[in-house]
């Protein structure tokens, strides 16, 4: 049998991915590796280096990165899904394979807060957050893993139900703040139970998002100490710059910048996590589906957008979308290393930037060309459809 008919009947699976020009970690002690070829076994990371060094025998699929940057692939910390690649927020059909086309390729809920009829009352709650991590972990929508199932906390929940949600299979807490609980105290007893079972939590930072949310200052989000905390540059209404300050320096907690926020803000908590030598701290969302819409290009946007008017080497940048949320939310993606999930992304500076490479034409504010995206070892998306063509791009090779 053909290796690659071999690898579709689920036999082993060997991807060796040769011509690399350049590797970018997503590790910010080490954000650039000395490497040109990656080999990827079942879906593992299993070799990141030299050719002469490879094992590139019995390969299933051959990718010629014809001198393409590869990353690890995106992570979108902050995403609000509802149901398979369709979000009634703004009624739109395939907002998931968008981002794949984006470079995405991890999403992290943030609640599942546009379900119509969303139940608030604690057993309806507790069922929605647990079908919600069951559909997401049974379907993923072209290949991007959703990591869903966020409850949205309420004043009547006891220590018994953050267990029943562990027990159950649910890992995430929706935005603190998003449901009827909005003040620190009950906030940190709730955020306590949900650590004590192993369930991570983040919170809504800021001024109210739409028509029947709530603003959250600092002193609430101080006190509710979630893991992350969730749009510090607001979403969309920042808090002042003082506050954001007391954030930043309170507490170890993540910073999370999103795409859906303010822009001013998101430099601004840049600037202190640099001054703090606290950017591993910093990890990107885009907030989506929202009122503004969805952005298959938002965590893109935010790494030009920090990386160029935030005075941030671009491999640096890319950090923010990838290791550092890996690392934050015990992720096995996210870093180029022996072990972890293959997914990557080939980018390539876009056809005709100012910039000299990759890394300058983010420097300058550029989106990078995206010319193919894996996930597990597979590919999942050719030439993106969606960012500005990339000068150069991968090719798989037949075998
Ligand atoms: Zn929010």
């Amino acid at each position: 049998m053909p290796h690659d008919a071999q690898a579709q009947a689920g036999g082993p699976q060997k991807l060796v991915i040769r011509n690399i020009g350049l590797v970018l970690s997503g590790a910010m002690e080490n954000p650039i590796l000395d490497a040109d070829t990656i080999i990827a076994e079942n879906g593992r990371i299993s070799f990141v280096g030299r050719a002469k060094d490879a094992d590139q025998d019995h390969a299933t699929t051959i990718i010629d990165a014809n001198g393409c940057a590869l990353t690890p692939g995106l992570i979108d910390s902050h995403v609000h899904p509802v149901a398979g690649d369709w979000t009634p927020r703004q009624n739109q059909m395939g907002w998931i394979d968008s981002n794949l086309n984006g470079g995405v390729t991890t999403m992290i809920s943030a609640g599942e807060v546009h379900t119509p009829g969303r139940p608030r009352d604690v057993v309806g709650l507790k069922a929605l957050a647990i079908s919600a991590q069951r559909q997401f972990a049974n379907f993923r929508p072209s290949g991007v893993k959703v990591h869903a199932g966020a409850p949205c906390i309420e004043p009547e929940m006891v220590e018994q139900d953050f267990k029943d949600l562990a027990d159950a299979g649910v890992t995430l807490l929706g935005e603190v703040g998003l449901g009827g609980v909005k003040d620190g105290p009950t906030a940190r007893r709730m955020v306590a139970w949900a650590r004590k079972y192993g369930i991570q939590s983040t919170i809504h930072t800021g001024g109210p998002s739409i028509p029947g949310s709530g603003l959250i200052d600092k002193d609430v989000v101080l006190d509710a100490d979630t893991d992350v905390i969730g749009h510090i540059n607001g979403g969309h209404t920042a808090l002042p710059d003082s506050q954001i300050r007391c954030i930043c320096e309170g507490c170890k907690r993540g910073l999370e910048i999103v795409h859906n926020g303010n822009e001013r803000a998101a430099l601004y908590t840049l600037r202190l996590a640099k001054e703090m030598n606290e950017l591993h701290r910093v990890i990107l969302g885009t907030d989506a589906p929202a009122g503004s819409g969805v952005q298959p290009l938002g965590i893109a946007r935010m790494v030009s957008m920090l990386s160029s008017l935030g005075d941030l080497p671009a491999e640096l940048a890319i950090c923010l979308a990838t290791g550092n949320t890996a690392r934050m939310r015990k992720l096995d993606t996210g870093i180029i290393e022996v072990g972890r999930a293959a997914d990557f992304v080939f980018m390539d500076k876009a056809q005709h930037s100012a910039g000299d490479t990759l890394l300058h034409s983010i420097q300058l504010g550029d989106l990078p060309g995206i010319g193919m995206v894996v996930i597990d070892g597979q590919i999942k998306c050719q030439r993106s459809r969606n960012t500005p063509p990339a000068t150069r791009i991968p090719m798989q090779i037949p075998i």
